[in-house]
C-alpha cells in the first residue's frame, strides 16, 4: 500500500524541529514527508533560549553536542538571572538543577523557611550548584558519576536561523522534500473538512493526508482554514509586543539568560558565542514602539549590529491544537512570551506527543481529543508560571507595573501561591513542566516569603539542621571552584 503524505507548513524552528524529528523516527517507513516554506515570507528567528528538556530532543535526533554547539555557535545556560522584578532593585536566578537537598523526607524548602523564620537571612542560590556556577560564569558538563557536579542541569542559547539550518541539513539527508513557494489557497474536503490540497502562488499543487502547521503565528491552516479558535490570555499577561536587536558579544561569556524588568515589560540578554541577541517584551497599551525602542538599545552592554525590529503577538492558545487532519505546532498553536524560554520546548513537547498518538489512514477523534487535553495542560500550567513573575512584585513605579499587582490571576494560580504563604508547599499540577525547584527560585527570588513550614521540618535540632546547611554551601563552593569558565570550556570544544 502507498505510503501517507505528511506535509509540513512553514520552515521555521517549527518546521524544521518537526521534519528532523519526524522523519528520523519513522525512517520515512510511515509516510513520505514534505516541508512547504516561503522565503519571501520568512520567520521569526528569534527563538534562542531553550531549556534542559532541549538535550531530550537532541538525544532522540542522535544529535553530537559537540557538534551541534559548534554550528549552531552555541552557548550553555544554567539558569535565568531576574533583575528587577520583585523589587526594582532586586535579583535573583532561577536554575536549573536543585536547590539544595531534603533533609530527612522534608523538602530543603521547608527547612529554609525554617532558618528565615529564626532571623537567619540567606540567599537559598548559595545552596544552588547551578546558580553559583552562573554567578560565577563557570560551565563544564556534568560527569556520570555520583558527585555533586553530576546534578549541574544545562540548556543551549543558540543562533535560530542556525539552529533551523542545522535541522534542514538532517531532515532533508533524512529524506524530507522541501519545496520553496507562498501557498495561495487551501483546498478541503467538501464532507469531512479535512485539509486536501495546497495550491502554491506558482500553480504547483501539494495533496497531503496528514498536515502539521508551522506557518507560525497566522495560523495559515489551523486558524485561518479550520477556525479553531483562540483563547486570548492578554489580561493576564498584557505583553503584546516585541522589539529585539543583536550586538556585539561582550566579556565574560555568561551561562544565562539574563530578564531585566523594564518600564512597561522586560528585557531579555542572550549571549552566543559570535554576538549577544537582545530584545524588549512590552505592553503597547503602556508604552510607545519608540520609546521601547530606545529602553532596548540604552540597555545594551555590546554594540548593536543593527536596527531594532519590531513583532505583534497575542498571548494565549489555539483552542483546537489538532483538528481534523491538521497539527499546529510552534507558534500556530498559541504564544507564550519567552520569558522562561518555553516555546521551543512546546514544539519539542508536542512533537512528542504526536508521535506518541501517530494516525493511522483513518483519523480517530479521540486521537485529537487527547493531544488537545495535553496540549491545554502543558499550555496552562507554564502560562500560570510565567504569570507568577508579574504577580510576585511589590514594584509601584510605573502604571504597568501597578497593573501587573493588582490584577486578577488564574485560580490555579492563587492556588499555588497561597500553599507556599501558608505553609512552604509547592503543590503541582500533574504534568506541568516546571517542577518545585522552578517555582520555588522565582517565589522566594520574588519576596513571597511563607508564614510556616512542614511540621515535619520541626523534629531535627537546630545543630542538626545548621550542619546540614553548611555542608552543603561548602560542597556547591568547592564545586564550583574545580569548574573551568564558559568561555574556557567552549574554546576547548571548537
Ligand atoms: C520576541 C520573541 C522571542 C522569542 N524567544 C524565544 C526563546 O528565547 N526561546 C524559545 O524557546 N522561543 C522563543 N520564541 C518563540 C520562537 O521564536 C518560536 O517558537 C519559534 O521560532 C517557532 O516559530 P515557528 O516556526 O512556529 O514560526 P515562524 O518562524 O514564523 O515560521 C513560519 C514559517 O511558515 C512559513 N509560512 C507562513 N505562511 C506561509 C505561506 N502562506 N506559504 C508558505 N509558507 C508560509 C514561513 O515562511 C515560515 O517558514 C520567541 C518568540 C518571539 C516572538
Amino acid at each position: 500500500m502507498e505510503r501517507p503524505t505528511l506535509v509540513i507548513v512553514g520552515g521555521g524552528t517549527a518546521g524544521w524541529m518537526s521534519a528532523a524529528l519526524l522523519s528520523h523516527i519513522t525512517k520515512g517507513r510511515l509516510a513520505d514527508i514534505v516541508l512547504v516554506e516561503s522565503e519571501d515570507i520568512g520567520t521569526i528567528g528569534v527563538g534562542e533560549a531553550t531549556i534542559p528538556a532541549i538535550k531530550r530532543f537532541n538525544r532522540l535526533l542522535e544529535v553530537n553536542e559537540r557538534d551541534f554547539v559548534r554550528q549552531t555557535r552555541a552557548t550553555f545556560k544554567l539558569g535565568i538571572e531576574f533583575v528587577g522584578w520583585g523589587r526594582r532593585d532586586s535579583r535573583y536566578i532561577h536554575p536549573f538543577g536543585a536547590i539544595g537537598e531534603p533533609l530527612g523526607r522534608t523538602g530543603f524548602e521547608h527547612y529554609l523557611a525554617r532558618r528565615r523564620l529564626s532571623g537567619i537571612t540567606e540567599s537559598f542560590e548559595d545552596y544552588s550548584l547551578n546558580c553559583m556556577a552562573a554567578k560565577h560564569n563557570r560551565f563544564r558538563t556534568p560527569p556520570r558519576d555520583q558527585s555533586l557536579l553530576s546534578t549541574l542541569s544545562y540548556a543551549y542559547h543558540f543562533d535560530a536561523g542556525l539552529y533551523a539550518a542545522y535541522l534542514r541539513r538532517r531532515a532533508e539527508a533524512s529524506g524530507v522534500r522541501r519545496v520553496e513557494g507562498k501557498i495561495k489557497h487551501v483546498a478541503q474536503h467538501p464532507d469531512s473538512g479535512f485539509v486536501t490540497t495546497l495550491t502554491l502562488e506558482s500553480g504547483q499543487e501539494i495533496t497531503g493526508d496528514f498536515f502539521i502547521d508551522c506557518s507560525g503565528l497566522s495560523g495559515l491552516l489551523i486558524e485561518k482554514t479550520l477556525n479553531s479558535g483562540y483563547e486570548d490570555w492578554s489580561h493576564w499577561l498584557p505583553c503584546d509586543r516585541a522589539a529585539f536587536v543583536p550586538s556585539e558579544r561582550t566579556e565574560p561569556l555568561t551561562p544565562y539568560t539574563r530578564s531585566t524588568a523594564d518600564q512597561a515589560g522586560w528585557r531579555w540578554r542572550i549571549p552566543l558565542q559570535h554576538r549577544t541577541g537582545n530584545g524588549h517584551v512590552f505592553a503597547s497599551g503602556f508604552i510607545s514602539n519608540e520609546t521601547a525602542a530606545e529602553n532596548l538599545l540604552k540597555g545594551l552592554d555590546g554594540k548593536a549590529l543593527a536596527d531594532p525590529k519590531f513583532l505583534r503577538f497575542t498571548t494565549g492558545r489555539r483552542k483546537l491544537a489538532w483538528n481534523r487532519n491538521v497539527v499546529a505546532i510552534g507558534l500556530s498553536a498559541g504564544f507564550l512570551e519567552p520569558l522562561e524560554s518555553t516555546s521551543i520546548h512546546l514544539i519539542q513537547s508536542g512533537l512528542v506527543k504526536f508521535l506518541d498518538l501517530w494516525p493511522g489512514r483513518d483519523i480517530d477523534p479521540l486521537l485529537a481529543e487527547q493531544y488537545n487535553r495535553a496540549m491545554a495542560n502543558q499550555y496552562e500550567t507554564i502560562r500560570d508560571f510565567i504569570i507568577l513573575h508579574y504577580k510576585a512584585t511589590t514594584r509601584d513605579d510605573t502604571p504597568f507595573w501597578t497593573y501587573c499587582r493588582n490584577m486578577a490571576v488564574p485560580d490555579s494560580l492563587t492556588w499555588k501561591m497561597d500553599h507556599f504563604r501558608a505553609s512552604s508547599r509547592i503543590v503541582l499540577t500533574p504534568g506541568e513542566l516546571f517542577q518545585p525547584t522552578s517555582w520555588l527560585a522565582v517565589l522566594l527570588g520574588q519576596d513571597i516569603v511563607p508564614k510556616a513550614y512542614d511540621p515535619l521540618a520541626g523534629i531535627a535540632d537546630d545543630d542538626q539542621v545548621a550542619a546540614h546547611f553548611d555542608r552543603l554551601r561548602d560542597a556547591v563552593s568547592r564545586a564550583v571552584e574545580t569548574m573551568p569558565t564558559m568561555s574556557a570550556m567552549l574554546d576547548g570544544m571548537a
